[in-house]
């Protein structure tokens, strides 16, 4: 049952996340950068001395990157310019990773699409 439960929490429904309630600010998170259309804060459980998550502000179907369509690029390429920013701010500009975790066998638990932003330390390659 316990193992069902895990599945069925990686799996994409399409239902609201936690991160709908990071947007509307019902649940507190260290907000690093935003702008009209992203917003990024310090991952929870921190992977790095830099974590940063970067998420669309409206999810508009991108649950995950293999959900998105022609009409995301524009938002696609707000997200990864917003890393590129976030790494200056965070002054790991010179070294850091932007990972996309998608779906359930890339450990994807969270459905709704998000960058993150690791650096702050020496990475290793190739990731587990
Ligand atoms: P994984 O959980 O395997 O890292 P994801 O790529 O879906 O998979 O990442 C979701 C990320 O969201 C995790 O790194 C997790 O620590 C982070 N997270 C979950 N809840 C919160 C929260 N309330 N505030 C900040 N980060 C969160």
């Amino acid at each position: 049952e316990a193992a069902a439960k895990a599945a069925a929490d990686t799996a994409d429904s399409g239902a609201p996340t936690i991160f709908d309630k990071i947007i509307a600010k019902e649940i507190p998170s260290t907000i690093v950068y935003e702008d009209e259309k992203v917003l990024a804060f310090r991952d929870i459980n921190p992977q790095a001395p830099v974590h940063v998550l970067i998420i669309p502000k409206i999810r508009d179907g991108l649950t995950q990157l293999g959900k998105a369509e022609l009409r995301h690029a524009d938002i696609l390429g707000h997200l990864l310019f917003a890393a590129k920013l976030v790494a200056e701010k965070e002054g790991i500009v010179d070294g850091f990773r932007v990972v996309i975790n998608n779906g359930a066998e890339a450990c994807q638990s969270v459905y709704h699409l998000h960058l993150h932003v690791i650096g702050g330390r020496q990475l290793k390659w190739p990731p587990g």
